[in-house]
């Protein structure tokens, strides 16, 4: 008991970013042109912020050119939409990424439904998302987080086919997706939410779990089957008076009980975490590859 492997997130995420930068050198070199990346803020929410310094970092180590732009808290709808049509418009950007949440006043839904199928590099344009649920299509973009989750099954040699597997949450940009993407490798799956009577008993009967509910440490250790695989998307803040800041990050998934039962575990953080951004990164990679045609090699 105890001795869940751990899924590194951070060493894969390292990885693809290495992968990345070697396509970006040799797109380069074929086609004069690198992936672009445009991010757009608005507002000043220190969270924001903090993801979109983190995600312009990336691009630049990887060799993407990376535009942005940052309105005011009181930008109109109408602003944004008009930045978003630029970057629609420009063929050196690849992939559009508008920063969420939007101020109150800004239509969430009309500024993601403006960015063009072919830039929605987060994947949450609706059509992206229908065609991820539907049979015989396929999205042009998958949303980074379910993908990390499936990349992390991937590279750690998890089986999916045939497997049960229970989604904690439903949410558009996690629990949604991620469902869909397990279906889609041949998995059994069912989703979880706040209205489901008995999370516990469905998570049990799980091969793979993947935890997305946003409630700190919820999914018990007794909750999983021994010898499965779980995935952790959450990312809570917890006080910790021993901790530097104070706080400490905990997942949504009671990690050192689920080591005692599961075969494999992500940490949190450095599990999912660092997965978002390097498949932001793929993602924008793909795009642009389909956007400048392929290198003639
Ligand atoms: P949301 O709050 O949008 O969704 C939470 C989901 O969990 C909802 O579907 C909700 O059900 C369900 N839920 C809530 N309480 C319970 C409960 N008691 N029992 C069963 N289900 C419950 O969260 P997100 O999907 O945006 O994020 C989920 C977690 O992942 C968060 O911790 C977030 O911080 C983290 N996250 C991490 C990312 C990363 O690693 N890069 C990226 C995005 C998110 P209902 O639909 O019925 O309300």
């Amino acid at each position: 008991a105890g001795a869940a492997k751990i899924i590194d997130g951070k060493q894969i995420a390292e990885d693809i970013r290495r992968e990345i930068a070697a396509e970006v050198a040799a797109l380069k070199a074929a086609t004069g042109k690198a992936p672009g990346l445009a991010v757009v803020l608005v507002g000043a929410r220190k969270d924001s912020e903090t993801y979109v310094r983190s995600k312009k970092k990336a691009c630049a180590e990887v060799g993407f050119e990376s535009f942005g732009t940052d309105l005011p808290e009181d930008a109109s709808e109408q602003e944004v939409l008009d930045v978003v049509a630029r970057y629609n418009a420009d063929p050196n950007v690849h992939g559009i990424l508008v920063q969420l949440p939007l101020p109150k006043h800004i239509d969430e839904q009309r500024v993601l439904d403006a960015i063009s199928i072919t830039k929605d590099v987060d994947g949450f344009h609706p059509q992206n998302i229908g065609s991820l649920a539907m049979r015989g299509r396929s999205p042009l973009y998958v949303s980074c987080t379910p993908k990390g989750c499936l990349e992390l099954l991937k590279r750690s040699g998890v089986e999916l086919k045939g497997k049960t597997a229970a989604v904690v949450g439903r949410s558009n940009i996690v629990g949604l997706p991620v469902a869909l993407l397990l279906q889609n490798e041949d998995a059994t799956v069912t989703m979880v939410h706040s209205r489901t009577p008995d999370a516990a008993e469905v998570v049990r009967r799980a091969d793979v779990v993947v935890a997305a509910c946003g409630r700190a440490e919820m999914v018990r250790g007794d909750w999983i089957k021994p010898g499965a695989v779980v995935i952790d998307v959450g990312i809570n803040a917890v006080d910790d008076a021993a901790a530097k800041r104070g706080y400490r990050l905990v997942g949504d998934v009671d990690f050192k009980g689920a080591c005692e039962r599961a075969s494999a575990i992500t940490p949190v953080p450095g599990g999912v975490g660092p997965m978002t951004i390097a498949m932001l990164l793929q993602n924008t990679l793909e795009g642009a590859k389909r956007q400048i045609g392929a290198p003639a090699n």
